[in-house]
C-alpha cells in the first residue's frame, strides 16, 4: 500500500510517500529562519508557518514521485508529541486528506517514526532493535520488539536533550541556532583532550541520560576565561563538550545491546548527524559485534517520510485505523507507535 505521511510536531512541514521500505516522496518545508533571532521554535509562528505551507508542500511530494493522489492507500499522520498548535495543524490536515481520498487515517508517533525511517535506508529493521533516538526534544534508549506494536522506553535524559545541550552550549558560544552542525564543525579543528567536561550519570547503571551538568560547566569555563581574560578556544570547547556527549550516548548504547543480548543498533533524530557520534558509534559497535544503523542525516531530522514509514508498519501489522475524531498528544509516551 502507498502511504502519505504528513508531519508538523515542531518546526518542519514534512511530507512523505512510501511504499513499504521504498522511499517515494520526501518534501520538507523549514521555518527554522523564522525562529533563528529568537534562539528557538516560537510555537505560534511554526504553528502559522505550517498552515501556510502543508498544502504546496503535499502537492510537490506528490508531483515530484510522480503520483496521483487517488493513488494514495493510507493517511499517516503526527499525532504527538510535540507543539500542541503545530501538532493540530498536520492532523487536520490529515483528517481532510483521508476523509477527501476515502482512505484510512492513522495517526502516529513522531519518536518511533525517527526510528522507522531507518527501514527506508536499510530495509526492514531486525527484531529486536536497541535505538537510540537524539532529537532536538529527546534523548532516549529504545529496546524495539515491533516498531508499530512493541516498543519500550529503556532510558530517558532526565533534564535537558541532547541536541538542546547542543543548542545551549552553541548559544554560550555565540554560534547560531540550530548550533549542532556549528559545534560538529567547529569541533573538528579543536582538541577533546584540550578540556575536561563532566559527564552526566555515566556508569551509573541506568540508561539514563544527563546534560544540564556539562552545560553548566561550559558556561563557567566561558565566564571564567571572560573574567580572567584568557583566550577563548572555541574550538577546544565545542570537541570536549561533543567528546564527553557522544561518549555518554555510545557507551550507554552500546550497554543496552549487549546487556539485552541485541545485535542492532539504530542511531536516528536530528543529533544522529553528528560526526563525531557517528564515529565513536562505529567504533565501538564493531569492538562489540554490533550492526550499526544510521539513516542518512537528511532522514535523522524531522521529515514526513519517517511518518509514512511508521504508517506502512503499521497497515502491515493490521492495526485499526484513528478514529476521525483523532486528537494530538503533545506527550504521546513511545510506547504508542499508534496513538488511539
Ligand atoms: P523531537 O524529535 O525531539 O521533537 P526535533 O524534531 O526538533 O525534536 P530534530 O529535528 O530531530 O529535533 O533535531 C534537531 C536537533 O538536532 C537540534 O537540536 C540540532 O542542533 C541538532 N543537530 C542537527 N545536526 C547536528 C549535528 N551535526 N550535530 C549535533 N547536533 C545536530
Ligand atoms: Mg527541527
Ligand atoms: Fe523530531
Amino acid at each position: 500500500p502507498l502511504i502519505l505521511g504528513i508531519e508538523t510536531s515542531c518546526d518542519e512541514t514534512g511530507v512523505g510517500l512510501v511504499r513499504g521500505c521504498e522511499l517515494l516522496g520526501d518534501e520538507v518545508a523549514s521555518s527554522v529562519d523564522q525562529h533563528a533571532r529568537f534562539g528557538g521554535v516560537v510555537p505560534e509562528v511554526a504553528s502559522r508557518a505550517h498552515l501556510e505551507a502543508m498544502i504546496p508542500t503535499v502537492r510537490r511530494t506528490l508531483d515530484s514521485a510522480g503520483v496521483e493522489k487517488d493513488d494514495i492507500d493510507a493517511v499517516a499522520v503526527t499525532a504527538g508529541p510535540g507543539l500542541a498548535g503545530a501538532l493540530l495543524v498536520g492532523v487536520s490536515a490529515a483528517k481532510a486528506y483521508a476523509m477527501a481520498l476515502g482512505k484510512p487515517l492513522y495517526g502516529v508517533n513522531h519518536l518511533v517514526g525517527h526510528v522507522a525511517v531507518d527501514q527506508l535506508e536499510h530495509g526492514p529493521l531486525p527484531k529486536p532493535a536497541i535505538a537510540l533516538l537524539v532529537s532536538g526534544g529527546h534523548t532516549s534508549l529504545l529496546l524495539v520488539n515491533d516498531l508499530a506494536t512493541d516498543v519500550v522506553s529503556l532510558g530517558d535524559t532526565v533534564d535537558d536533550a541532547a541536541g538542546e545541550a547542543y543548542d545551549k552550549v552553541a548559544r554560550l558560544l555565540e554560534l547560531p541556532y540550530p548550533g549542532g552542525p556549528h559545534i560538529d564543525r567547529a569541533a573538528r579543528s579543536g582538541s577533546a583532550s584540550a578540556l575536561r567536561f563532566p559527564r552526566g550519570k555515566w556508569g551509573d547503571g541506568t540508561y539514563d541520560f544527563s546534560f544540564s551538568g556539562l552545560k553548566t560547566a561550559v558556561a563557567r569555563h566561558v565566564e571564567e576565561a571572560d573574567r580572567s581574560g584568557s583566550p577563548l578556544v572555541l574550538a577546544d570547547i565545542a570537541a570536549a563538550f561533543q567528546d564527553s556527549v557522544v561518549d555518554v550516548l555510545t557507551r550507554k548504547a552500546v550497554d543496552a545491546c549487549v546487556e539485552n543480548g541485541v545485535r542492532t543498533l539504530v542511531i536516528s533524530g536530528g543529533v544522529a548527524a553528528n560526526s563525531a557520534l557517528r564515529a565513536l558509534a562505529e567504533q565501538r559497535c564493531a569492538e562489540a559485534g554490533i550492526e550499526l544503523r544510521v539513516p542518512r542525516p537528511r532522514l535523522c531530522t524531522d521529515n514526513g517520510a519517517m511518518i509514512a514509514a511508521l504508517g506502512s508498519e503499521v497497515v502491515a501489522a493490521g492495526l485499526p485505523p484513528s478514529p476521525l475524531d483523532l486528537g494530538t498528544d503533545t506527550s504521546l509516551p513511545v510506547s504508542m507507535p499508534l496513538a488511539v
